[in-house]
Formats: structure tokens, sequence, C-alpha cells
């Protein structure tokens, strides 16, 4: 059976004095849920601070964007060396964030994967389709094409080192949740073009829903056969909502 992980993304949120309270609380009340994987992923700069913090608990520290570059003159960026130094087991490749707003494409996430996983990082890659690309039915053509960009680059061995999150991008931040037959039906299918390729690597991969994870629906979302957690945004800043989460996560595999 697939392990839950939960893994919080604070994105462009947080202070020393904010972070503080909110780790020491997530690890005090983490203490006792040894069946679920929790990771939380902080911006660049707080990566050492919370890692500090993070020190004696299992939760495993993650960013939320990486270069595809290792070094050299590329001002502004942070390398899959650096994340490695400050502590960072998980990454976020290819946020619908990054690529709404950045103008990220498929090749360019497809490459901070393979920058990622060659650290021995561990990529989270998003994959999601927009309230449009839904409406014009186009939902399995584009997580397949976002996904595809991944495999032929890396090809689908890389997939053993890697977790997935579903995320459509209606459903971010919005309060709208997918149903769990919704988000179910999209992670059967990225799971079968796996299978295609490789049914054990495809039997193996974590694929986590994100979009709009609370509390009160993270349990029907975590019953579903092909979810197997969540990429969490905004209740991953409340110390309370965020383990309740987790607390879904582990009572699923009790
Ligand atoms: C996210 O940004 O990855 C996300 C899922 O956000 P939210 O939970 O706020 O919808």
């Amino acid at each position: 059976m697939r392990r839950i992980l939960v893994a919080g993304n604070w994105k462009l949120n947080g202070s020393k004095a904010s972070i503080q309270k909110l780790v020491t609380d997530i690890v005090a009340g983490a203490e006792n849920l040894t069946n679920v994987s929790i990771a939380v992923c902080a911006p660049y700069v707080y990566l050492p601070f919370t890692a500090e913090l993070l020190t004696k608990s299992a939760i495993g520290l993650g960013a939320q964007d990486v270069s595809e570059q290792d070094s050299g003159a590329y001002t502004g960026e942070v390398s899959a060396p650096m994340l490695l130094e400050a502590c960072c087991k998980y990454v976020i490749v290819g946020h619908s964030e990054r690529r709404a707003i950045f103008g990220e494409q498929d090749a360019d996430t497809a490459r901070k994967f393979a920058a990622a996983r060659k650290q021995g990082l561990i990529p989270i890659l998003c994959l999601g389709e927009s309230l449009a690309e839904r409406e014009a039915g186009t939902t399995e053509a584009v997580v397949a094409r976002q996904l595809d960009a991944v495999l032929e680059l890396e090809g689908v061995h890389a997939l053993n080192d890697a977790v997935i999150a579903y995320e459509p991008v209606w459903a971010i931040g919005t309060g709208k949740t997918a149903s769990p037959e919704q988000a179910q039906a999209v992670h059967a299918f990225i799971r079968q073009r796996l299978a295609a390729l490789d049914v054990a690597v495809a039997a193996k991969v974590q694929i986590l829903y994100g979009g709009s994870v609370k509390g009160s629906n993270a349990a029907e979302l975590f019953a579903m056969q092909d979810i197997d957690g969540g990429l969490i945004g905004g209740a991953s800043l409340d110390a309370q909502e965020f383990l309740a989460i987790c607390q879904a996560g582990q009572n699923q595999r009790d």
C-alpha cells in the first residue's frame, strides 16, 4: 500500500515569527502521526531556519521551485545542490503559479525535474488543467502533455524517485475542491498512462491531490483509490487545519 504524503506549500508567506510558531505547533501535533509522511515547502530564504526547527522531527523540508542550472551566471536563481545543502528533501516543480504567472513551459519544468533528481531531491511534479481547459473537455490531454514532457526527458523510471501532484488550477486557492470522484478520475488516468510504460512504477508512485484541501474534506479525498495524499496551500499556514489534514492521512492507513 502506498504511504500517504501531506505536503504544505507556504508560497510567498511567512516571517521568522510566524514560521517559528507554525512549525513548533505542527511538530508538536504531529508527534504521534507515524503512519503518514509530512513535509513543508518554505520560501527559499526561510529554508535553513525551518530546517533548524524541524531538526528533531520526521517532517521533511521542501522548496517551492529550483533552477534547471546547477551553477553559473543566472542571477536570482537557486540550484538543486544549494537546496540539498539547505537540508531539503523535496522540491515542487511546475506549480501552476510558476506556469501561469512566470511563463514556465512544460520543457522548463522537465529540466527542473531532472536537475532536482540528479541531486537526489524528490521532485513534486505538479500537473493540472485550467477551468477553460476542463470546460473544453481537454483535461486529460493537458495533463498528459505536462506529464509526457518529463517522461520524454527523464524516462518513466524517474518517477520511482518522484511524487506527482494533480492540482486542477480552478481549485487552487478558490475554495472550490474537485469532488473526490473528479479527482480520482484524473489520478487514475495518470496512473494508467504510467502503467502503459511500466506497471511497477505506476503502482508505486504517490499521486497527491491539491486544490482547496481542508481538514473537512481531506478524508473523503484520501479515501479514493489513487489519491495518496495532498499538496496543501492555504490550509498549510494554519497548524490546526494542516494537522487535521495529516490526521486524515493517518486515519486512512491505521
Ligand atoms: C497549492 O498552491 O498547491 C494549493 C493546492 O493551494 P490551495 O490549497 O490553497 O488551494
